[in-house]
């Protein structure tokens, strides 16, 4: 047998291991949390930060590949543990996926259009590029945001100010995003294997609340010709990065038939959550495959479905969900259901293709 690294402990590194395990992977995780969703299932824990110079030589001493359930992984540490252990994503995807400026560009490089953005490293730079685009748009920090943490919105009414935006993100490196009018929101989750084969998953329609994800509902609504740009991108992505490993891609669409990607994350996501019970292998299980050199698998659909998000005390309705027909139900082990906190999903199937 072989042994998966996962660094970060979430839910996303325990359906990560719940994937491996069945296919017959040990599992490691490197966590600083001590009771974490990922701890709960894998077969090992360090418990030390995602930087820590002695855990990642533990981690790459006891790992044959190494993966990350999160973008915020410390280059370094990543760059660092590629040098004796494979580190898939490669550490570029990394790099550029938690830098919205370097995310934008690269995107632009391998011809995905996004919206316009600009730089905002002042309330200055913030003042300009809102006359730029007649004083609407979104705030967004460069790093670390996160179901739309560190976001200031601009919808041009009087009395939005600049400078109270700008501190109210932190006063730290942003970008301001031109608003997109956009009708929906749709994503791809698609896989890159060792040898550059790729395969796309269908495409999700995805709902926000509150800049969290609430739901993904398959098939969408859009044109056929609409999610074959998506699926396009995600293949110009998958290459210009010589990526291997799952990857999802989150857009907009306009009503004029354009389509703007919003951002990208270099791990499973959660708008694919949907596979584990609409498709024979799920996004966990791909990307385990992927990183272990493995075929990828059929990325075929077996039923329509919508995924819904179980946040905060939306968890309590489990007993009920249990009770519903066609409802695939999964609970992430979380001690306390904090207002805002992904406690678990629950993917309703229906139709049978
Ligand atoms: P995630 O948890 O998906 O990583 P995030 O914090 O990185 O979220 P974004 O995906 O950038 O945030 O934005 C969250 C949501 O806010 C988007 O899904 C979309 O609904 C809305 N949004 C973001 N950027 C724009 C934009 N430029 N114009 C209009 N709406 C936007
Ligand atoms: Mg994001
Ligand atoms: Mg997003």
């Amino acid at each position: 047998g072989s042994t998966i690294g996962i660094i970060g402990g979430g839910q996303l590194g325990r359906m990560l291991a719940m994937a491996a395990a069945r296919l017959g992977y040990r599992t490691v995780i490197l966590e600083p949390q001590g009771d974490c969703p990922a701890g709960q299932v894998a077969n090992q824990h360090i418990l030390a930060a995602y930087d820590e110079p002695n855990a990642l030589e533990q981690l790459a001493e006891v790992s044959d590949v190494i993966t990350y359930e999160f973008e915020n992984v410390p280059v370094d540490a990543a760059e660092t543990l590629n040098e004796t252990k494979s580190v898939f994503p490669p550490p570029e995807a990394l790099k550029v996926s938690q830098d919205r400026v370097a995310e934008k560009r690269f995107l632009a490089k391998v011809g995905i259009p996004t919206a316009q953005w600009r730089i905002v490293e002042s309330e200055g730079d913030l003042e300009a590029a809102l006359l730029a685009f007649d004083g609407k748009g979104i705030l967004k920090t460069r790093r670390f945001g996160y179901d739309g943490k560190g976001q200031v919105k601009f919808t041009g009414a009087n009395g939005e100010s600049a400078k109270a935006g700008y501190a109210a993100i932190g006063a730290v490196p942003a970008i301001l995003e031109a608003m997109v009018d956009f009708t929906r929101e749709i994503s791809v989750i698609a896989a890159r294997d060792q040898e550059g084969n790729i395969k796309v998953y269908d495409i999700a329609e995805n709902v926000h609340k509150d800049g969290i994800l609430a739901t993904s509902t398959v098939p969408v609504s859009v044109s056929s010709t609409m999610a074959g740009l998506a699926a396009d991108a995600a293949r110009k992505l998958l290459e210009g990065l010589n990526y291997v490993g799952v990857v999802g891609v989150e857009f907009f669409v306009l009503a004029n038939g354009t389509l703007l990607a919003n951002e990208f994350a270099p791990r499973v996501h959660n708008s694919g959550h949907w596979t584990e019970a609409a498709c024979a292998v799920s996004q966990f299980e791909q990307h385990i495959r992927a990183i272990a050199g493995l075929p990828l698998g059929d990325t075929r659909r077996h039923s329509d479905c919508v995924m819904e998000n179980l946040i905060g005390d939306d968890i309590d309705k489990v007993p009920e969900l249990l009770k519903e027909p066609g409802a695939v139900v999964h609970v992430y082990g979380k001690a306390e259901a904090r207002p805002g906190r992904k406690m678990g999903h629950v993917t309703r199937i229906s139709k049978r293709l």
